[in-house]
């Protein structure tokens, strides 16, 4: 028995097949756009999650992506390596007195920018403008603005200020270090540390209050202290002078370091110990 022939017919598109409301094209545009916004969303909730955990990751983890990021090597040249080790051994100093997690340490390295800045960012590296070091006349002055950044690392705020790229990154750097370290730089384009966000006003005043103890316990007054709240930036300085911008509020914490050192009847000598002479040696202005 033979099957019947197939039935074959040509059929006109339908009439309408333009003006349909589910245009093929229109369909693959929603599709397009779910789509971005479902990865919008996740990207997003990705980057919320990590700000969230970086605080909570092992420091080591910090240190680890800091290393790739942000570690440059020791300068050559004999100012400039003077300058460093100057830096590094008054942080050191200054660290041992404020009981560090064990195994937590900080590297100081300086920036030839005029900035009137300094910052704490990933694993524990703090950076000094010359800007500021210009301003800075004694080494209390210094030690207490060192003592303040050694704070914002001790209780972890630098992790928690994170942007949602690098945060994203430490929390990548778990599971595949080379590859978050990678993608961290192709994010930041290698300024890992401007993606930090500003301190709370909460996390500021803990950082002076660890400022103004390490001070004591290291010189037994707050005159450094004060010095730093007297030649930083007040609040009717330039626009854009980058401290203020993460430190606001220059008068008013300068107000209450001199009412917790008067409480503690710790009251400054005249003289205030002058800078290293390797600090003072900076290169010419730029
Ligand atoms: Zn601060």
């Amino acid at each position: 028995m033979t099957p019947p022939p197939p039935r074959l017919e040509n059929r006109l598109p339908p009439e309408d097949l333009l003006e349909r409301d589910e245009h093929p094209l229109r369909e693959l545009a929603w599709l397009l756009a779910a789509s971005l916004f479902a990865l919008a969303v996740l990207v997003l909730a990705a980057g919320l999650a990590a700000r969230w955990l970086a605080p909570h990751l092992p420091f080591q983890q910090e240190v680890a992506l800091a290393e790739r990021l942000l570690d440059e090597p020791v300068p050559t040249d004999p100012q400039a390596r003077a300058r460093h080790e100057a830096l590094q051994a008054l942080a050191d100093r200054v660290a041992a007195r404020m009981a560090l997690p064990a195994g937590m340490q900080v590297r100081v390295t300086d920036d030839p920018s005029n900035l009137v800045n300094a910052y704490a960012t990933l694993g524990g590296r703090i950076r000094i403008f010359h800007g500021l070091l210009r301003k800075l006349e004694s080494e209390e002055a210094l030690a207490a603005l060192l003592a303040h950044e050694i704070a914002h690392v001790k209780h972890r705020h630098v992790a928690s200020s994170l942007g949602h790229g690098l945060a994203v990154a430490l929390v990548l750097s778990v599971v595949a270090p080379e590859g978050a370290a990678q993608a961290a730089q192709g994010l930041l384009g290698g300024a890992a540390q401007l993606a930090l966000l500003g301190y709370s006003r909460e996390n500021e005043r803990l950082a002076d209050d660890e400022a103004l103890a390490a001070s004591l316990a290291l010189y037994g007054h707050a005159g450094g202290v004060v010095q730093l709240f007297q030649v930083l930036p007040q609040a009717d300085a330039p626009a854009g002078t980058a401290w203020l911008r993460s430190h606001p509020d220059t008068a008013e914490r300068l107000a209450r370091v001199q009412a917790a050192a008067a409480a503690r009847a710790a009251s400054a000598p005249a003289a205030l110990t002058p800078l290293a002479h390797a600090l003072r040696q900076l290169p010419p202005e730029r």
